[in-house]
């Protein structure tokens, strides 16, 4: 990286396509003004480079893609013995990297500010050490963000844990009521490693400076004032919460070739596509694609579906997934019966580009916060059908707070049926109720741009933001 003498922003990222695109996004805010801004980026050690290598292989993707933001990459640590949970594996490796950041920081001749992805908390002690005010980035959403800053509250005045309380429901400020089984994974169970990590995490939030939020208050206006109100956290002052976003990235259609989906599309009537696409993740088994498959079928609907290999073993869920054999994976004479009205695509599709487009009028989505925006500024209504992380939180507030969208229901059993997948698609794209959640995302398109439109409330925040780094210009 060029150095030159203007305090420069550093964010520090985790390695996860749905981390490091939102924080790309943000350093192009700092560009965009004119401030010297980098990505500190960790790098994998050798004994866990191959457990890494997918998501080492999209961070080169995303460099290469973005050539107007500086990146710079921390050393591997040393981390003789991997721990054998992937999630783990990936918060050690975060921790074990913050020596290189603090070298990284005093390398630096002035530091505006360390902002980080939570995923990174433990990198405030890099922060501390070097005197750089630091910050949170918060890539998922407002409302994740206020239930879990009460979690450290929760876990220290109740007993017993999130994962034998079935579907009783847990009430945070700020948030509807959430079914305990819709608490992700990571902290359902005191006596799990994971769980302790996490709750220590979110009970340092309020150690940092500021909260940076990718959601525009509009869109979660209840959980952004709990968190200005401080009520989330009852035992210690909140930080000043800042919603910057939807940041999304805005599509390669101008830059690149144009994915033969779009013109597929172009051909397709207004609002009557539905798109299925769990994320840079998300995988379903056999069985399900094939229930989907049917669900389609009898639908009578278009659609256009991202479709990936069933999972492997979860212990290798960072691991690159075989490209899917769809004439064994789709029922028999699907891609025939439906040849014309459907199109699965293996893999990937050009998500952004695909919301936007006018003939898609619904989106069956895992609730990863990225999706959720992405839909939410496009102004179409979304079957939330949650798979991991924190994909279930975002389907309460999604559905029961930002009335946008319906729950695919089964999505927390062995199988989503058919039968549901056909009455869901037919329900957003066919009723009166997909007619009144299409008026309400119309809205929710609208006042996303309004948010970006510049002295809208996110810019502004932004703006504010830099006034505390003293670096408004
Ligand atoms: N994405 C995409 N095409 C795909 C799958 C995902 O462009 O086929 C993008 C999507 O637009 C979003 C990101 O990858 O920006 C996924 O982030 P999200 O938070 O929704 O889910 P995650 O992958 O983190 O579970």
């Amino acid at each position: 990286m060029e150095q030159n003498s203007d305090p420069t922003v550093v964010l520090h990222a985790c390695l996860g396509v749905g981390h490091l695109i939102p924080m790309v996004e943000l350093a192009k805010l700092f560009v965009r003004r004119g401030i010297s801004v980098v990505i500190a980026v960790p790098t994998p050690p050798a004994s866990a480079a191959d457990f890494f290598s997918a998501s080492s292989s999209a961070v080169t993707s995303i460099v290469a893609a973005n050539p107007s933001i500086a990146f710079h990459n921390l050393p591997p640590p040393d981390y003789p013995s991997p721990d054998p949970d992937p999630f783990l594996q990936m918060l050690d490796l975060l921790r074990l990297t913050v020596p290189s950041l603090l070298a990284f920081l005093r390398s630096l001749p002035s530091v505006a500010a360390l902002v980080l992805d939570l995923f990174c908390i433990d990198a405030l002690d890099a922060a501390a050490e070097s005197g750089v005010p630091a910050y949170i980035y918060y890539t998922s959403s407002a409302g994740d963000l206020a239930a879990f800053l009460h979690l450290p509250h929760h876990f220290a005045t109740t007993e017993g844990d999130i994962k034998d309380m079935g579907k009783a429901l847990l009430r945070f400020p700020g948030v509807p009521p959430i079914p305990a089984s819709d608490m992700p994974h990571t902290v359902l169970d005191r006596a799990n490693r994971t769980c302790n990590t996490r709750i220590a995490h979110y009970g340092r939030i309020p150690e940092a400076r500021g909260v940076l939020v990718n959601t525009y208050e509009w869109l979660e206006a209840r959980a952004v004032s709990a968190l200005r109100e401080g009520v989330c956290v009852p035992d210690r002052p909140t930080p000043p919460v800042h919603c910057i976003g939807p940041l999304i990235v805005k599509g390669a259609a101008a830059e690149g070739e144009r994915h033969s989906c779009l013109s597929w599309l172009d051909a397709q009537p207004e609002r009557s596509v539905v798109f299925i696409c769990f994320g840079s993740l998300g995988a379903v088994s056999a069985a399900q694609l094939k229930a989907i498959a049917h669900g389609l079928e009898k639908s009578g609907h278009r659609f256009l579906w991202v479709v990936r290999s069933p999972p492997i073993d979860p212990a290798k869920f960072f691991l690159p997934r075989p490209e899917p054999d769809l004439h064994a994976l789709l029922p028999e004479g699907f891609t025939e019966r439906t040849r014309g009205r459907g199109i699965v695509l293996k893999m990937w599709a050009p998500q952004v580009e695909v919301l936007r487009h006018a003939a898609t009028g619904a989106f069956m989505t895992h609730c990863g916060w990225n999706s959720v925006l992405e839909a939410a500024s496009a102004g179409v209504p979304m079957l939330c059908w949650p798979q991991y992380a924190e994909q279930r939180l975002n389907k309460v507030f999604v559905v029961d707070e930002m009335k946008a969208g319906v729950v695919v229901e089964g999505y927390d059993e062995e199988l989503v049926t058919a039968e549901e997948v056909e009455k869901k698609v037919r329900l957003v794209l066919e009723s009166e109720e997909g007619e009144k959640l299409r008026e309400r995302l119309a809205l929710a398109k609208l006042k996303a741009a309004e948010a970006l439109a510049d002295s809208g409330p996110s810019q502004a925040a932004f703006d504010e933001f830099l006034k505390d780094l003293k670096l408004s210009k």
